[in-house]
C-alpha cells in the first residue's frame, strides 16, 4: 500500500514513488544524503520553485477573488433588472387600465350625446307638432268667422283620432259638401281635410242639412255606425250620433 506524501513546493498530495507530482510538475527525489553538494543545489531549485508556485497562487486568489465580485456584480445587475421588469410589467398593467377606463368613458360620452342629441329632437318635434296644432286653430278660427260673417254656417263637424285623441273640426256650410283627404276625386265642394297624426287618402263623406237636421253619408264606404255600414241614403247627425272610419277616426257633426 502507497503512503500518501506532501508535495514540498504545492503542498499537493502525492504518490510515494511517483516521479513527478502531479498538481505542478516538481521531480520527486530521494537523496542519499543530507549534507551533499548536490541537495544543497536541490534545495535552491526548489525555493525557486516554492517562490512561483506561491505567486501563480497568489494571482489565482486574485483572479478568484475578482470572479467572486464579478458575480456579485452581476446578482446586483440581475435584481436590479428584475425590479425593473416588475415596474415595467405595473405601468404596462396601468397603462392597459387607464386605456379601457378611456374607452368606457368615451362610449359613456357617446350615449350621453345619443340621449342630448334625442332630447333635442324630441323637444323640435314637440315644438313642431304644437306650432302645427296653433295653426290649426287659427285656421279653423278663420273659417268659422268667414263663415259666420257670410251668414252660411249650418254646423261644424269634429274628427278625432281615437289613437292620439287629436281633434279637427270643419265648419260645414249651406247645401251639400264633400269632405275628404284628396281632392283630385272629382267630387264637388269638396273641402281639404288634415288630421295631425293620421293619414286619410281613403275618408271621404258629404254633409248637409236636411228637414233642420244635419245628415251624413258615406262616399269611401269605410265608415261604421254601431258597426254597420251607413245608408245609402245617409244618417241624420244627432248631438252624440258617432261614425267610426277603420276604427281609427271618429266624426260627429254638430249643428249650429
Ligand atoms: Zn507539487
Amino acid at each position: 500500500m502507497n503512503k500518501e506524501l506532501k508535495c514540498p513546493v504545492c503542498s499537493g498530495d502525492v504518490e510515494s514513488g511517483a516521479p513527478f507530482c502531479k498538481h505542478c510538475g516538481w521531480e520527486l527525489k530521494v537523496y542519499a544524503t543530507a549534507q551533499s553538494a548536490y541537495y544543497v543545489q536541490e534545495q535552491q531549485r526548489l525555493k525557486v520553485a516554492q517562490a512561483f508556485v506561491a505567486a501563480e497562487q497568489t494571482a489565482a486568489r486574485a483572479l478568484q477573488k475578482r470572479l467572486n465580485d464579478t458575480d456579485r456584480l452581476l446578482e446586483a445587475v440581475r435584481q436590479e433588472s428584475d425590479g425593473q421588469k416588475l415596474r415595467l410589467e405595473e405601468l404596462t398593467q396601468q397603462l392597459g387600465q387607464a386605456r379601457q377606463e378611456l374607452t368606457q368613458t368615451e362610449a359613456q360620452l357617446a350615449t350621453v350625446n345619443g340621449t342630448l342629441e334625442d332630447t333635442r329632437r324630441q323637444l323640435l318635434d314637440t315644438t313642431a307638432e304644437a306650432e302645427q296644432a296653433r295653426r290649426e286653430a287659427d285656421d279653423l278660427r278663420r273659417q268659422l268667422q268667414q263663415a259666420a260673417a257670410a251668414g252660411g254656417l249650418t254646423g261644424v263637424v269634429c274628427l278625432k283620432n281615437l289613437n292620439t285623441e287629436a281633434l279637427c273640426f270643419i265648419p260645414v256650410l249651406d247645401g251639400r259638401h264633400t269632405y275628404g283627404a284628396a281632392p283630385d276625386s272629382g267630387a264637388h265642394h269638396q273641402i281639404r281635410m288634415r288630421l295631425r297624426g293620421h293619414d286619410m287618402p281613403q275618408l271621404m263623406f258629404a254633409v248637409w242639412r236636411t228637414d233642420g237636421r244635419m245628415a251624413l253619408s258615406d262616399l269611401s264606404g269605410r265608415l261604421r255606425h254601431g258597426g254597420s255600414p251607413l245608408p245609402a241614403s245617409g244618417l241624420y247627425m244627432d248631438g252624440n250620433t258617432t261614425v267610426v272610419f277603420d276604427d281609427v277616426l271618429e266624426i260627429r257633426v254638430a249643428q249650429v
